[in-house]
């Protein structure tokens, strides 16, 4: 028995925070606004992983008024999602998500992000997608105001 969810995610670019996409940090002159590190493409897997169960997003778990989660690590949402996935009785069997962006070219990353979504999902490697595309110029993605992220997740019942 098996269950797909997707999720989407959008923050904006600002200068003086970090980029981290997938769980790795960029060489970058800008990064992502947000309560915690702003990881878009981390984000979306966490909601398309709740979608699949049926469960509350990612604002409902860890919401942007608790102090908690202030420059928090995305990798530590996305291990408390499986957890929670775990004790209502799913387990992960695949994801693919799309970061939409102008930049960076994520291509040199991939392998790093693969593995840091893989340690945190507890999935192997060659069961995560990723990809980037740009938003060719268009709209406020295609000026680079925003990085966007979307992400299918595939979950089976335990
Ligand atoms: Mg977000």
């Amino acid at each position: 028995m098996f269950r797909i969810g997707h999720g989407y995610d959008i923050h904006r670019t600002v200068h003086g925070r970090p980029l981290i996409l997938g769980g790795v940090r960029f060489e970058s002159d800008f990064g992502l606004d947000g309560h915690s590190d702003a990881d878009c493409l981390t984000h979306a897997i966490c909601d398309a992983l709740l979608g699949a169960a049926g469960l509350p997003d990612i604002g409902h778990y860890f919401p942007n008024t608790d102090p908690a989660w202030k420059n928090a690590d995305s990798q530590l949402l996305l291990r408390r999602v499986i957890a929670e996935l775990k004790s209502r009785g799913f387990a992960p069997v695949n994801l693919d998500a799309t970061l939409i962006a102008e930049r960076p070219k994520i291509a040199p990353h991939l392998a790093a992000m693969k593995a840091a979504l893989a340690a945190s999902t507890g999935l192997a490697p060659d069961a995560i997608g990723l990809k980037a595309t740009t938003n060719e110029g268009v709209g406020d993605l295609g000026r680079g105001l925003a990085l966007a992220a979307q992400a299918v997740a595939l979950i089976r019942i335990i």
